[in-house]
Parts: structure tokens; C-alpha cells; sequence
């Protein structure tokens, strides 16, 4: 019998940002043997923007990585929304509130920098122990005590010699693969919207996961300062605090400065064509520069000047998934997090907001395991806190979905009643909007969330709903 929580070994699958949230909540709370196993070399995709909502920089900022992250951040004062043909102004709202009703501040940063600044949160923790070129292969006991076992990926040393064709062989890949059985006390599948963990647990539990069709894809383009120098009007958002969304039938651009305004970042949604005919192939590919200006060839000149600078052969396109709401995101001291148990469309920018919540109330709930029969204990913390997570989270997967859909309509009665909205915001800064991501009333729902704050209150009285 243990006679501590903190002393539970704990394994996390994934070192995305919901993998990493999660492993420095656990070390802050007193965990002390956390391990990361991680299928890339490093920290992985990184290379594009993200919106850091208020109810995740509050917890990074619990966590004490905040402040660096910030340094970088861009401060959202203001969102307009635009007719993405005409560049017409459809709504605009003044963000410059937040900080104040919510005590942090909406920014919006380099994906290099939040995984940054969390990672080298969980390096300066001795309790967290990294394994990169690590993959789940597959999770063989769900309890007591979970098995899995993990492939790592060897590179082959060549010592600069060039092999038979005079290429170098590890820069090809070559490699070796070394395969390890693990035991923990509990193991935590942070492996995002491919997550093996799932796919074993759902599996061992005679249960299937059915992807949900989006129907949409993602064109994620960064321009530097350099680029658009020259560019008055684009050296005007450039400098900016503000987030612009081009909406059109259909699709639409979201873009804002990050990285102390050196990089303007523009990520878009449009239909699936490319991915469409190969659903569980591949989720990222390099797209066509002709087939991305032909998507919005109808957009203002702006947005086409931008997507002209984006250099031929550097368009990223990315699959939009969704899965329908999991029949359990546990099993026996098996859980799971972030995109591999809640994958959202991004058009409230909240999927890594939430994966961190995860994290933050992982923490908070194992470390109330008690030592008698601790077995079942893990396995009601699990579950109690997947009741603490899952009304809200699906709630918010289902927003964005529907948020997409009035972003995204054409000609007809419900885009002009959508458009009414929008302008009787213009006239009333306080009324709700159609892009639910800008609407006052939705940043209010979502913002002033204390997920920590409801663990605590929560806590015994779903802990003993629970078997
Ligand atoms: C276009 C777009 C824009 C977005 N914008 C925002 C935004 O502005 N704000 C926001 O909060 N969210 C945004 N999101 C959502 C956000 O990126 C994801 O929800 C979030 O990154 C999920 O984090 P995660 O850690 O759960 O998964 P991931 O980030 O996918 O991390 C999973 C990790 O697990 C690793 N892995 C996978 N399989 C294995 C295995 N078998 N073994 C070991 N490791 C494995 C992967 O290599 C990866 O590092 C956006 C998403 C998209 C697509």
C-alpha cells in the first residue's frame, strides 16, 4: 500500500500542449515521479500561432511559466470582423476589457513559445523525466497497475560515412527500433486526435470511436515583418493588437501578430478537398500555392496580397477533425486528455486552453486518491474527473462546430439574420454575435472559469457518485 498520491508512478503519452500541462501541473501539485514519452525527436509541430485565452493563462500562470510566455505575446485589444470579399467591417469588438474582468489578459503567440515556455517550466522540475523518438505501441493492462509498451526509435550511427547510393543513412531515417514494457500506477494519454491510448482503450472495452465528418481543412500560413515590409496597410495589422476574421460562404481567415510582432500569422478554414478522398491517412500535407489562391480567389485584394507572399512549396494544409463525444474517456488507471478525448474544430480557440484545463484538473483530482484500495480509488478520481471535464468541453467542441457553420453560410435568410446580429452589435458593443469566439456573453462563459476552483468545490460530492 502507498501511502502517498505523490508517490504514484505516473506516465503521460504525448508532449503536445496538453501532455506538457499536464505533467508540470502534477509536479507542481507533488507528484514526484512523472514520465513523458513523446514519438517526435523534439517538441514536435510547432510552427504556427495560437490564441492564449484568459482561462488558460490563468493557469500558466499557477504553473509560473506565464510571465515568459507573455513577454513574446501579442495583447488582443480588438477583433473586426470582416466580409472577407469586400473587406467590409461586419462587427467589431473592443477586447480591451479583459484583462480587467477576467485578470488575464487574451493573447495571442507563437505555438513555439507556449510549448517552450511550458517545457522549460517541466525541465527545471526533477520529478518530470522526458523520452523523445518514444511511441506508444500499445497499452497491454488497463489494472491494478497499467502495462504498455513503448517503441524507441534508434537513429542509426553512420559516423558521417555516406552509404551505397552516397546519401548519409541516419538522414534518410534509417534507424532501429528498441521496444520496452512499462509499469505504472496510472497512465494518461495526452497523444492528441491520433491517440493510440484510445484506440487500445476503446478497444480492451469492446467500444469503437467514430470520427465526425468536418468537412473542413486548414490552411496555416506564417508571413514575416520583412515580407510585408513595403506593405503599409499589412504593416498596420503587423502592428497592430488586433485579430481580423474574413469571413466568406464556406471558409474564412483568422490572422494576428505573434512573436513580439515579427510574424503575422493567418490560418484559415475552407472545404475539404484534398484530405476528403483519404480520411485516415495523413492529416497535414503540403498544399498547392495555385489551389489555396483558387479557395480564395474571390477574397479582398489584402487577403490576396497575403496569400501571394506565401512562397511556392511552403503552403502547410491541415485536416480538421472531430470525433463524436467518447463513450468514456477512462478505463480501470487509464485515462485521457486533451485532443485524444475532445478533438475541436478551432474556431473558438479553445482546444489547447482545454487540454491544459485537463491537466490542471488531473492534477487536482489524483492527488485525492486515497491509499485504501487505491486501485479503485484511481479508477473513481478518473472518472470523477472526466464528470468534472466532459459537459463543458463537449459543450465547447459543439459551440465551435456551430460558431463554423453561421461563420460559413451563403446567400440566403439565415446569413442575413446572422448579419443582422452583427450589425446590432456594431450598434450595442454588449450584445451576442454569431462568431461565438468574439461574442461577449460566450468570453464570459468561458473566460471567467476557474476549472481548479470548480475541482475543489465539486470534488467529494462526485467522488461519491462514483464507483
Ligand atoms: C488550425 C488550428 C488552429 C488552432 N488554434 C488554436 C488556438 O488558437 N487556441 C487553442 O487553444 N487551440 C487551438 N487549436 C487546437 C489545439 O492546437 C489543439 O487542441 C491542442 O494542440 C491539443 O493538444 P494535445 O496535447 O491534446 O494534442 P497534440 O498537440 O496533438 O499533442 C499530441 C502529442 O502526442 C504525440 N504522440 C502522438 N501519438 C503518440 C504515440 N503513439 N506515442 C507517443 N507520442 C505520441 C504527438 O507527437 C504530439 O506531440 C487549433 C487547432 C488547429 C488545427
Amino acid at each position: 500500500m502507498m501511502a502517498s498520491p505523490f508517490d504514484l508512478r505516473i506516465a503521460i503519452i504525448g508532449a503536445g500542449m496538453g501532455g506538457l500541462g499536464c505533467a508540470l501541473s502534477l509536479a507542481k501539485k507533488g507528484f514526484k515521479h512523472i514520465s513523458v514519452y513523446e514519438a517526435a525527436a523534439d517538441l514536435g509541430f510547432v510552427g504556427a500561432g495560437i490564441q492564449m485565452a484568459p482561462n488558460m493563462a490563468r493557469i500558466l500562470d499557477r504553473l509560473g511559466c506565464w510571465g515568459e510566455i507573455e513577454k513574446e505575446a501579442t495583447n488582443v485589444q480588438e477583433t473586426s470582423i470582416r466580409q472577407g470579399s469586400s473587406d467590409t467591417e461586419l462587427a467589431h469588438v473592443d477586447m480591451s476589457g479583459i484583462q480587467a474582468l477576467y485578470d488575464y489578459p487574451h493573447c495571442t503567440g507563437h505555438r513555439s513559445s507556449l510549448a517552450g515556455g511550458l517545457y522549460k517550466a517541466c525541465q527545471a522540475e526533477p520529478a518530470i523525466q522526458f523520452h523523445f523518438s518514444t511511441a506508444l505501441v500499445s497499452v497491454d493492462r488497463f489494472e491494478p497497475r497499467p502495462v504498455f509498451r513503448v517503441r524507441k526509435r534508434v537513429p542509426k550511427v553512420t559516423n558521417g560515412t555516406n552509404g551505397a547510393n552516397g546519401t548519409n543513412g541516419a538522414a534518410h531515417g534509417e534507424a532501429s527500433n528498441e521496444d520496452t514494457t512499462v509499469e505504472v500506477d496510472i497512465l494518461l494519454g495526452a497523444d492528441g486526435i491520433k491517440s493510440a491510448t484510445r484506440d487500445n482503450m476503446l478497444g480492451a472495452l469492446g467500444l469503437t470511436t467514430e470520427e465526425a465528418d468536418t468537412g473542413q481543412a486548414s490552411y496555416r500560413i506564417m508571413l514575416s515583418r520583412d515580407q510585408m515590409a513595403g506593405d503599409e496597410e499589412m504593416m498596420r495589422l503587423m502592428d497592430s493588437n488586433l485579430v481580423v476574421r474574413w469571413i466568406g460562404e464556406r471558409r474564412h481567415i483568422i490572422a494576428y501578430p505573434v512573436a513580439n510582432k515579427t510574424v503575422y500569422n493567418l490560418s484559415s478554414a475552407q472545404p475539404d478537398i484534398n484530405f476528403a478522398e483519404a480520411p485516415s491517412a495523413t492529416y497535414t500535407t503540403r498544399g498547392s500555392k495555385s489551389a489555396m489562391l483558387k479557395v480564395y480567389e474571390d477574397f479582398c485584394p489584402l487577403v490576396q496580397r497575403m496569400l501571394n507572399m506565401v512562397p511556392e512549396g511552403e503552403v502547410c494544409e491541415w485536416r480538421l477533425r472531430q470525433h463524436r463525444e467518447l463513450p468514456t474517456w477512462s478505463h480501470g488507471s487509464v485515462g485521457l486528455l486533451g485532443d485524444a478525448c475532445h478533438p475541436t474544430l478551432p474556431h473558438l480557440s479553445q482546444g489547447a486552453a482545454m487540454a491544459i484545463e485537463d491537466g490542471a484538473v488531473l492534477a487536482e483530482v489524483l492527488s485525492r486518491v486515497t491509499p485504501d484500495d487505491q486501485t479503485a480509488s484511481i479508477r473513481r478520481c478518473l472518472k470523477t474527473y472526466e464528470l468534472l471535464r466532459k459537459e463543458r468541453t463537449s459543450m465547447l467542441v459543439d459551440m465551435a462546430y456551430h460558431s463554423g457553420r453561421a461563420l460559413h453560410l451563403g446567400e440566403g435568410a439565415a446569413r442575413e439574420e446572422r448579419d443582422r446580429q452583427f450589425a446590432a452589435h456594431k450598434a450595442d458593443g454588449k450584445k451576442a454575435i454569431p462568431d461565438k469566439w468574439a461574442s461577449p456573453d460566450v468570453q464570459k462563459m468561458i473566460y471567467s472559469y476557474d476549472c481548479v476552483a470548480e475541482t475543489e468545490a465539486e470534488f467529494d460530492t462526485l467522488y461519491a457518485s462514483v464507483q
